[in-house]
């Protein structure tokens, strides 16, 4: 069977790149069976020719009217389907879909008739709501980091920016790599209208990576790689903290200075 990835090298270094970081997140434990989604906007590497194939499959409602996706495509990650599996097989185990003139169904196009993910209707609206700010950002991850993850069952470190001062206090790269920090959202059913609510309103206070309490995270950055390396930033300097901890002592940190100095060396945001 033909891909529709063919001749299309960087559409296909898009799709590589989705596989390679599913790789990464089962090789670190945070994928087990089917669990995370990786949803990819690929639109601006879709050709005339793309864009002329007919659907395989129907109309299938999103569940949502998102205007800003008018026009738009996705790689999705399947629904059941597990990361270790896409990373060897991307097209067998995810879909290219477009999104209706009326931004409310989708069509998958290619390669196989792949159901997205059951998260498909939280990413897309993260996506749109990107589109409408303007913002360069394409591609959205949501994994279970297990360090971050154990983090998230103190209340301590639920409190705004608590963790995200540990963090970037671990080691310099994690606030020049994850300069937003880590935005928290407490507890909500996973895959409720109200998680994906909450997930953008934490983008929107100025976060690219939110942490679910007692369950994932979801990440934002122009490319997938990029967003994986902003959660495994993240993880490396929560590792930091809990080596310390086991060689029996509270970790000092850097301090406040020190991390001022930092933001104003690399123009960080905050
Ligand atoms: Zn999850």
């Amino acid at each position: 069977m033909h891909s529709i990835l063919e001749n299309r090298p960087s559409l296909k270094a898009q799709i590589d790149a989705v596989a390679e970081v599913a790789g990464y997140l089962w090789l670190k434990g945070w994928a087990e069976r089917n669990g995370g989604n990786i949803t990819v906007n690929i639109t601006e590497y879709v050709d005339d020719a793309m864009r002329a194939l007919p659907p395989i499959s129907e109309a299938r409602p999103i569940g949502k009217t998102l205007p800003h996706l008018d026009g738009c495509w996705f790689y999705c990650k399947g629904t059941g389907k597990r990361m270790r599996d896409l990373a060897r097989d991307p097209m067998a185990n995810g879909s290219i879909i477009r999104i209706s003139k009326d931004c409310a169904h989708y069509e998958i196009v290619a390669d196989a008739p792949v159901a997205p993910t059951s998260e498909l209707p939280s990413h897309l609206a993260v996506h749109d709501y990107l589109l409408a700010k303007g913002s360069p950002y394409r591609a959205s991850l949501h994994t279970h980091p297990i360090e971050l993850v154990a983090l998230t069952h103190s209340r301590k470190w639920m409190e705004k920016d608590v963790a995200t001062r540990m963090l970037w206090s671990m080691i310099p790269e994690t606030k020049a790599f994850c300069p937003r920090g880590l935005g928290m959202v407490p507890y909500m059913l996973p895959s409720s209208v109200e998680l994906a609510d909450a997930t953008i309103r934490a983008i929107d206070e100025d976060y690219d990576v939110v942490m679910w309490e007692k369950h994932g995270v979801f990440a934002v950055d122009t490319d997938i790689m990029s967003a994986f390396d902003q959660v495994d930033v993240l993880n490396k300097s929560a590792l930091i903290y809990i080596a310390a901890r086991d060689m029996g002592f509270e970790p000092e940190g850097m301090s406040d200075e020190q991390m001022k100095e930092m933001t104003a060396a690399f123009g960080l945001p905050k």
